[in-house]
């Protein structure tokens, strides 16, 4: 049904010099040819060591008051594993259809809303469809975790998108299991699986973040955006050497309380190492004015050898990335209230 590129790429890290790193959408090509065609080259604004942190100073927030979040890595990871027996999962496949209703099943007894429409791609109509899982705060406001559900289109049927997708439709679904059944003491928090993340074809402004494009749209038509505080996108946070982008597209002081809710847990040494701006899911929110981060590992194997191969399986994986990831979006949350 597609043309089967297989040098598609939706996100992709091109240079990671000693200094500096770029990184732009789409394609895995040539370094100067994507750079040219992205016109994103990014690089580096700190000539020190590569290892020192990139945040320049540390938010004036402090740790929240209360116990520290300590979701369980085996629990997400239970998760990734389920999602991936589904195999390669891209949109209108049978992987992608039984995952939807797999997610749906674990959310049953929570405010849900199928975000459903067609996207018309270079290949034909699909059918997207972004779930939504409302978990009510006492605070006016929503705060927002998004990570995309389905994989690249079209890989090999070996292709199972352990991280690049399946770490994010997890991370979600353990995000739920910390807020169901109860009012949460700050804002309301969304989560949304969002769909049609990935190129039909190729990554282009119009071939890629179906979904999201979508939302972002209906959001500020409808009013909600004006309601959301913050808009945080998880993306292959799995991988078992955790290397956390400082993505410089993101708003400047959400990308910093990402950081802070790090540092707070002492995993700051996972974070922002490197920098570099990516597309990703946060960019159509960014556009419409929503503070949004994209907290992104594009560092997945040497030179991001893994990423969008067959090679993107469970085992580049670890309980322990999945654990401090989702324990981080949960300190952010707990900051971002705090604020
Ligand atoms: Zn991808």
């Amino acid at each position: 049904m597609n043309s089967p590129l297989l040098t598609v790429r939706c996100i992709v890290v091109l240079a990671l010099l000693t200094l500096s790193i770029v990184t732009v959408a789409c394609s895995k090509p040539e370094q100067t040819t994507a750079a040219a065609a992205s016109g994103a080259a990014t690089p580096a604004s700190d000539s020190n060591s590569a290892a020192k942190p990139s945040v320049s100073t540390p938010p004036a927030q402090s740790a929240p008051s209360g116990p520290k979040p300590n979701v369980d890595g085996n629990h997400v990871m239970r998760y990734v594993k389920e999602v991936v027996a589904f195999g390669s999962r891209p949109v209108g496949s049978p992987g992608h259809a039984k995952l939807e209703q797999y997610i749906l099943s674990k959310l049953k007894g929570v405010d849900v809303e199928q975000d459903k429409f067609t996207a018309e791609t270079p290949v034909g109509k699909f059918a997207i469809n972004n779930i939504i899982a409302k978990f009510p705060g006492r605070e006016d406001g929503i705060i927002v975790v998004a990570g995309h559900y389905d994989t690249n289109y079209p890989l090999p049927k070996t292709y199972v998108g352990a991280n690049d997708g399946g770490s994010s439709t997890a991370m979600l679904l353990a995000l739920a299991d910390q807020f169901r059944g109860r009012t949460l003491d700050g804002y309301s928090v969304w989560l949304v699986w969002t769909d049609g993340e990935e190129a039909f074809v190729k990554w282009t402004a119009t071939d890629s973040l179906y979904g999201t494009r979508q939302l972002a749209e209906k959001w500020e038509k409808d009013g909600t955006a004006g309601k959301i505080k913050a808009l945080m996108v998880v993306d292959m946070l799995g991988d078992a050497d955790l290397d956390v982008l400082k993505e410089t597209r993101s708003t400047p002081w959400l990308s910093e309380l990402v950081y802070q809710a790090a540092s707070n847990l002492g995993y700051q040494s996972h974070f922002y190492k490197m920098q570099g701006g990516v597309d990703d899911d946060h960019m159509p929110f960014l556009k419409i004015g929503v503070p949004a981060v994209d907290i992104i590992d594009l560092d997945y194997g040497y030179n991001n050898v893994f990423h969008h191969t067959p090679q993107d399986t469970i085992d580049k994986l670890s309980p322990q990335s999945l654990a401090i990831s989702t324990d981080v979006v949960l300190e952010t949350i707990q900051l971002i209230n705090a604020r």
